[in-house]
């Protein structure tokens, strides 16, 4: 696949040259088919309904999955209702506490399994999901274990209970991840879970219901059912769900604030991005290019915070202009189980779709550059990093998630000018500042209207940080103290 070759060296001119390293999947186990996991048991679906979950990186199938319908919904809420009264509310929770670090134990133990999973169901590079997807997935495990003994203290005199039943739902762009952020803080607080991951990367999710199921926590407390929108759509609509989770798209999460308006359902909504990745001109240039890279082309742009926004000061534009496409000249795209690759495969073949259709809009509306380097023609998705420079305000490929790896580049003359332009957006998930000054990122910080705001580095993430949106972004936090709030009542 894309391994760097002679010809290629010279001709872009790099240092490197690498070997192919792929990681082994002999060490995996995995099923043809997969069922839900549904009261501590994997249950066939009641309609006998599967679709398949398909490895992008080669378009071929790698299992099918059980669509869980309405009523296997159903059961599934009735499984957690039945483990929340019988089980979970009942149990002191410093016992629930140790479930929880099991969990994150498991996790740690099987992470090489996980990260090999999560690479061929996703796309993503497995220097990504050995690195950040599955060790941020048992810290946050970890993180919310330590919690649910300490409600009193996280929340004095507040008197913090339970909910009740949570229903969550992901996207599929941080699958094993997403399902941490979800379901470690849901139990930590004392509620049982119905999770749907999202229906191109199911497998993650699924091998967690097995390592859940290892762990021996009492049956129906967490239940993993599988399908596209409608079961989506179930979970949010069941009448004995008391708070939904979701994480996705700013259209979904509008039909879901409908679906859910009237009845006393609580939700937190963690929905789409567009954000500012601003250089000021006394930025270190070098630092602030990887961060540009990391911004935008981790993780094949899928990533909700991405800084699909490019914001450089006029008189630094030229060079970080120069220096980015280099930059992108030595980003090795292919097999995402090699280890030396930078980016992997686009998730489906819809969001490849749906990134072509915007790169040719970007066309239309600006410069556009594309990185030369080689992509693999063997069925996968491929997209190439690419670049759009003297773009405006105006432009789609601006004001628009396209959730890839295009990057949209304008320039500013004061400070003044690119917090307008950066905080003109419908969404404010995120932002990053790149400057010397610390005074600088203080006044910068308190202005732009994003939930997130790095300085001096980019996609940077902890278990005890909140995380969460601004306007069409969405509402409420996830991680931190301010996560364990949503599945609470509090006096
Ligand atoms: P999506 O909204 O299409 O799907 C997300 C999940 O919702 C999937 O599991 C899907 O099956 C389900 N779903 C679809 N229709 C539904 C309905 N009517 N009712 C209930 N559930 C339904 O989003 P996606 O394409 O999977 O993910 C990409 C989006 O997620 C991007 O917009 C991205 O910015 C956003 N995202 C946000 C965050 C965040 O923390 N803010 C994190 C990751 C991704």
């Amino acid at each position: 696949m894309a391994i760097k070759t002679k010809e290629n060296h010279l001709k872009f001119n790099t240092k490197w040259e690498y070997a192919s390293a792929p990681e082994s999947k002999d060490h995996i186990e995995l099923k043809d088919q997969y069922e839900l996991f549904i009261g501590g048991e994997f249950v066939k679906p009641k309609k006998g309904k599967y679709f398949p979950t398909i490895n992008p990186a080669t378009g071929k199938k790698i299992a099918s999955i059980a669509e869980a319908s309405q009523e296997d919904v159903d059961k599934a809420v009735k499984a957690a209702r039945t483990a929340y009264d019988k089980y979970w509310s009942k149990m002191p929770a410093k016992e629930r506490a140790k479930y929880i670090y099991r969990i994150a134990r498991m996790l740690q133990e099987r992470a090489r399994e996980f990260a090999v999973i999560e690479t061929m169901d996703g796309g993503k590079a497995i220097r990504e999901s050995k690195s950040v997807d599955i060790p941020l997935a048992a810290a946050h495990f970890f993180y919310y274990a330590g919690w649910a003994d300490k409600l009193d203290y996280a929340f004095p005199n507040r008197n913090p209970k339970p909910l009740g039943v949570a229903g969550q739902v992901i996207p599929w762009n941080f699958p094993l991840l997403m399902a941490a952020w979800k379901i470690a803080p849901a139990l930590a607080t004392g509620n049982t879970v119905v999770l749907k991951p999202a229906e191109t990367t199911s497998l993650t999710a699924l091998k967690l219901a097995e390592l859940i199921q290892e762990a021996g926590l009492p049956p129906g407390v967490v239940n993993i059912v599988t399908g596209a929108g409608a079961t989506g759509a179930a979970i949010v609509n069941h009448p004995d769900i008391n708070k939904i989770a979701f994480t996705g798209s700013t259209n979904v999460g509008k039909i879901i604030q409908k679906a859910i308006a009237g009845t006393d359902k609580k939700a937190t909504l963690e929905l789409g991005g567009k954000a500012a990745n601003i250089i000021l001109e006394d930025a270190t240039i070098d630092q602030a290019v990887e961060g540009i890279i990391n911004g935008i082309y981790f993780n094949q742009g899928h990533v909700c915070c991405a800084g699909s926004r490019l914001f450089v000061q006029e008189s630094v534009e030229d060079i970080v202009i120069k220096k980015l496409k280099a930059r992108m000249e030595t980003l090795i795209i292919g097999d995402p189980l090699d280890k030396n690759t930078d980016i992997g495969a686009i998730n489906s073949s819809e969001q490849l779709k749906t990134i072509k259709k915007y790169i040719k809009i970007g066309k239309t509306e600006a410069d556009f550059y594309e990185s030369s380097c080689p992509i693999p023609s063997n069925g996968g998705f491929w997209c190439k990093p690419t670049l759009f420079t003297n773009t405006s305000q105006s432009h789609r490929i601006v004001q628009e998630e396209i959730f890839g790896p295009v990057l949209a580049v304008q320039s500013f003359r004061t400070i003044e000018e690119v917090l307008e332009k950066a905080n003109n957006t419908y969404y404010g998930l995120s932002a990053g500042v790149w400057t010397d000054k610390g005074s600088k990122i203080f006044r910068m910080t308190s202005k732009l209207r994003a939930g997130v705001i790095w300085a001096n580095t980019y996609n940077k993430f902890d278990p005890t940080s909140p995380f969460g949106g601004f306007k069409e972004s969405g509402f409420g936090r996830e991680g931190g103290l301010h996560g364990l709030a949503p599945y609470l009542k509090l006096n």
